[in-house]
C-alpha cells in the first residue's frame, strides 16, 4: 500500500469539492472516497488502487432510508448493507432486495458495506486483483489474462475481446429488477441516472465501469413505489452456501392476474459485464400461463446470445435452471 492523505468530508459539495479536484475511481486519477472500506482498502492492499487522497464520506448524513411523498423508497448511499436488509419498509415491500443483499457476504461485512459501496464494488477477476499480471481494466492496454486464463466464474453475457469481468454484486441485480434510480451529485449539481443506463459493458474501456464523471458522488438510490402485491425473489447460485460470489442467480419481481404472468421484471447477476436484465424474457413471459414450459422458454431468451469461454460453459444451462427455479418461486404462492 502506497502513503495516501487522508480528509474527512463535512457536507456533500466538501465532498464532491475535493473529488472533483483530481477524479474518482476509474479516470485515472488519485482521489477516491471511503465508505464502508470493505472493498476500497482490500484493492489499495493489493497496490490495485493507489489514491493519493482518500476522502471519508461516513459523516454526511446519508445514512437513511425515507418514504417519500409520492410513495417511492430513498435509500441514502450510507446506508449499511445490513440496516437496508432489514429495514420494515424494505423487507415488507422491496423483498428481492432484502434477500439479495442477505445472500452477500458475512454478517460482519453487511454491517460496514454501504449502498453506494456495493453499487460501486469492483469485479473479482483474478487477475484484476493481481497488479502482476495484464489486465485492460486495471491498466488499459495491457491485455486480458482471464480470456486465456482462469475464466470459471468470469461473464458470459456483454463481455468484448478486451474484458470479461464479471459485476460481482447481489443488491445491483436486485435494484435491477425494481428499476432503481441513482442520485449523484456531482459538480455541476444533482442528476438521476436510471440503473439499467447506470452500469456500461467493457467493450474497449473495460476500465471505464459506469457514467460517473470526476467529483461524482452517489448520494442516494430511489426506489419506485412498491407494487403491493407482486412476488419477489433472489436466488443465488454458488459454489458454497455462504460467503461467496454468484456463479448465477436472478432476481424476479412478478404479479399474477386470472393464472398468467400480468407483470414481471428479470434481472441476473454473476452471468453479465453488468447487471443484466432481460426485456426479451420479460417480453415472452407477458401473459405466459404460469408452467414449466414459459419459464424455460423464457430463460432460453434470457440466455441467447451467451458467449462462454473455455471453463464457464456451464454457465449457460446454471443460470437458464436459476431463472426457470426462482420463476417458479416467486409464482408458486401468487
Ligand atoms: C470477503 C468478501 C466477500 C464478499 N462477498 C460478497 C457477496 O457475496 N456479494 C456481494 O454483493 N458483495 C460481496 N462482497 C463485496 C461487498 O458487498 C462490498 O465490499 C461492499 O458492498 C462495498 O461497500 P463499501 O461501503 O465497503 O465500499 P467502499 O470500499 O468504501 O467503496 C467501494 C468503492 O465505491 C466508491 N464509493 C463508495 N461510496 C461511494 C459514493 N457514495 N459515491 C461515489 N463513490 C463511492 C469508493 O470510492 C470505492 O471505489 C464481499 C466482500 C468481501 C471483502
Ligand atoms: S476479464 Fe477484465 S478484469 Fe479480468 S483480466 Fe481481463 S480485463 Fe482484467
Amino acid at each position: 500500500m502506497e502513503m495516501f492523505q487522508f480528509t474527512k468530508a463535512a457536507d456533500v459539495a466538501a465532498a464532491v469539492q475535493a473529488a472533483s479536484r483530481a477524479g474518482t475511481a476509474q479516470q485515472g486519477a488519485q482521489v477516491r472516497f471511503i465508505a464502508g472500506g470493505t472493498t476500497l482498502l482490500d484493492l489499495m492492499k493489493l497496490n490495485v488502487e493507489r489514491p493519493t487522497q482518500v476522502v471519508d464520506i461516513n459523516r454526511l448524513g446519508l445514512d437513511k432510508v425515507e418514504r417519500l411523498p409520492d410513495g417511492r423508497l430513498k435509500i441514502g448511499a450510507l446506508v449499511r448493507n445490513s440496516d437496508l436488509a432489514h429495514d420494515a419498509m424494505v423487507t415488507a415491500d422491496y423483498a428481492v432486495l432484502s434477500q439479495a443483499l442477505l445472500s452477500g457476504a458475512s454478517a460482519q461485512l453487511r454491517n460496514m458495506a454501504t449502498t453506494g459501496g456495493n453499487l460501486l464494488q469492483r469485479t473479482r477477476c483474478l487477475y484484476f486483483r493481481n497488479d502482476a499480471m495484464a489486465c485492460n481494466k486495471r491498466e488499459p492496454g495491457s491485455g486480458c489474462s482471464a480470456i486465456a486464463g482462469d475464466n470459471r466464474s468470469l461473464a458470459i453475457l456483454g463481455t468484448s475481446k478486451d474484458c470479461i469481468a464479471t459485476n460481482p454484486s447481489d443488491m445491483n441485480v436486485a435494484l435491477t429488477a425494481l428499476e432503481a434510480v441513482i442520485q449523484i451529485q456531482g459538480v455541476k449539481g444533482e442528476r438521476m441516472v436510471p440503473i439499467g443506463s447506470f452500469f456500461l459493458v467493457p467493450g474497449s474501456t473495460p476500465q471505464k465501469e459506469n457514467v460517473l464523471e470526476p467529483g461524482d458522488l452517489i448520494t442516494a438510490v430511489i426506489l419506485p413505489a412498491p407494487r403491493k402485491g407482486s412476488k419477489q425473489v433472489y436466488l443465488k447460485l454458488r459454489d458454497r452456501a455462504s460467503y461467496e460470489f454468484a456463479l448465477a442467480s436472478a432476481a424476479i419481481v412478478a404479479e399474477v392476474t386470472g393464472g398468467k404472468i400480468s407483470f414481471v421484471r428479470v434481472a441476473m447477476g454473476g452471468v453479465g459485464t453488468k447487471p443484466w436484465r432481460s426485456l426479451e424474457a420479460e417480453k415472452a413471459l407477458h401473459g405466459a400461463p404460469l408452467d414449466a414450459k414459459s419459464f424455460r422458454h423464457a430463460a432460453e431468451v434470457a440466455l441467447h446470445g451467451a458467449q462462454p469461454q473455455s471453463q464457464n460453459g456451464f454457465k449457460v444451462e446454471l443460470a437458464k435452471r436459476c431463472v426457470v427455479h426462482a420463476l417458479t418461486m416467486a409464482t408458486k404462492t401468487a
